[in-house]
């Protein structure tokens, strides 16, 4: 059975603001050391470290604290229907959403537009 081995990751730039979707390929993952995302802004903004295929340090520059946060995942959960959704544990902020495609793009998409809504509504 073939598998599906890509994913996207949706990351805020903490430096520009701006969106962030990336595509990756968990196969690639495996061929280097260090897969490194910067933005246009030239910030870094994700880091992930594979050794076997199997599990994955996360690394994201977090929008709300200003810090690093590492997230672990097995190839399995990545792979899986549902999207993870990264909370920065110090500000609570959703930093990142990482998974299918698809989905991910769909998360990203509404995301922003329920943080326009709400911009909107308090007149910012
Ligand atoms: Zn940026
Ligand atoms: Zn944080």
């Amino acid at each position: 059975m073939l598998f599906d081995m890509n994913i996207s990751a949706s990351i805020k730039c903490k430096s520009c603001g701006k969106l962030n979707i990336i595509d990756v390929s968990l196969f690639d993952l495996s061929n280097r050391d260090l897969y490194h995302v910067d933005c246009d802004c030239r910030t870094n903004i994700l880091k992930i470290k594979s050794s076997d295929c199997k599990n994955f340090r996360v690394y994201i520059s977090c929008l709300g604290c200003d810090k690093e946060h590492l997230y672990i995942f097995n190839s399995r959960q990545v792979l899986s229907e549902k999207v993870k959704i990264l909370t920065c544990p110090t500000s609570r902020m959703d930093i990142a959403f990482i998974g299918n495609r698809k989905l991910v793009r769909d998360m990203a998409m509404q995301y922003e537009r329920d943080l326009q809504e709400l911009i909107n509504v308090l007149g910012i």
